[in-house]
């Protein structure tokens, strides 16, 4: 692969990111990079270079180009399978109203299979995602992932099950991350990198960062949290007016009609959770439930737990995307938040914890074995 345009892109990334960070905090990530840069492992790509490449070489299924960004960055989605022929003929809330969600997606055909929609990077900078999901495009290309590991499980799900996956929802927050993981990075750095900061230059953090949305005017650095134009998908004005990468995930979700959508978050270094959401839909919670039992159950076979309450930690949380995925299609999606590996962690605090990148992988890896063989029961 010829690493120059993405050196080249690194070298203004860090030169602009450098030029904008206020003189009287001291976000040390520049000083980090080298350090990052030698432990990440070779299958970890999360570039938008990477994710071009990895598009332009998609055969066994589709690559397409689902719409730019405000920043005016391609956003790609990838889809494997064979679409279902749904026989809709009305929206989910009226097929509702009519009594009967099969006027929107009739599922009762001999030869239907599910749908799994992943999701990575809605928060540009989180990252950990992206790098599961060009593993698992990879692995449905080849049989192997990008460190030639095989995947068997996965590969034999692929034939049962349509994937669409986009690997980085928002690219513009990515483009203003000049590293290819936060494994290893301080936590201010990391907050700087993520969330931004204000005008007077002190972090906006989290959830302070939601305090003003959209947030443009009142940030001198942009965190990787925002599109370009200041916009927290996770909060967008989803009836009124989406930004056009979430109308493009909800689209999505509405045109194919996953059986399950996940959006692959990143949770600093909190324990792998599938975060609390509020007003998923009703109909759909005891599956998520069901789910949430059965993932715990695969963690524990390989010794690992999830943090959280999942999805019974608080129904009274926003109407996020997440909610509005499942008003749209009317089936689970849940939110996962990995652990970022940060350097940093809470004494006397057990759920804070600092993975590491085969560890962070896996948890993903994991995750989707569990959402395939969930949904083939
Ligand atoms: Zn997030």
């Amino acid at each position: 692969m010829n690493l120059k345009p993405f050196f080249l892109i690194l070298l203004v990334a860090c030169v602009t990111v450098q030029a904008q960070v206020p003189e009287k905090r001291a976000y040390t990530y520049l000083e980090q990079m080298d350090e990052i840069m030698k432990s990440v492992p070779g299958y970890w790509k999360t570039s938008l270079e990477d994710i071009e490449t990895t598009a332009a070489r998609v055969k066994k299924g589709t690559a397409r180009l689902l719409c730019m960004s405000a920043g005016n960055r391609p956003v790609y989605g990838m889809f494997y399978g064979k679409p279902n022929e749904l026989k809709r003929s009305a929206n989910l809330s009226s097929a509702m109203g009519a009594g009967n969600m099969k006027h929107y997606a009739d599922k009762s055909a001999q030869d239907y299979k599910p749908t799994l929609f992943l999701v990575g990077a809605v928060h540009g900078g989180e990252l950990e995602g992206t790098a599961a999901l060009m593993n698992l495009v990879t692995v449905l290309e080849t049989g192997k992932d990008l460190a030639g590991k095989e995947h068997p499980d996965i590969c034999a799900s692929a034939e049962k099950i349509n994937f669409i996956i986009i690997p980085c929802a928002n690219p513009d927050g990515r483009a203003r991350v000049p590293l290819p993981s936060m494994v290893g990075l301080d936590y201010e750095s990391f907050r700087y990198l993520s969330q931004g900061t204000w005008v007077d230059g002190t972090l906006t953090d989290w959830p302070g960062c939601k305090t003003i949305h959209p947030i443009l005017e009142a940030v001198e650095h942009l965190g990787s949290y925002f599109n370009d134009d200041g916009i927290n998908m996770m909060h967008d004005f989803f009836f009124t007016n989406p930004a056009v990468e979430t109308k493009t995930i909800l689209q999505t979700a509405e045109n194919y009609a996953p059986d399950f959508t996940v959006l692959f978050h990143g949770g600093a270094n909190g324990k792998p959770h599938l975060a609390g959401v509020g007003y998923l839909f009703e109909q759909e919670k005891e599956k998520i439930r069901a789910f949430q039992r059965f993932i715990k159950e695969e963690y524990a076979e390989e010794n690992f737990s999830l943090g959280g309450n999942g999805v019974e930690e608080s129904n009274t949380k926003s109407f996020n995307l997440t909610s509005a995925i499942t008003h749209v299609c009317g089936t689970p999606a849940l939110t996962f938040e990995s652990n970022q590996g940060l350097d940093y962690l809470e004494e006397g605090n057990p759920s804070i914890v600092k993975y590491t990148y085969d560890e962070i992988y896996r948890h993903h890896m994991l995750t989707i074995e569990g959402l395939c063989k969930f949904l083939l029961r």
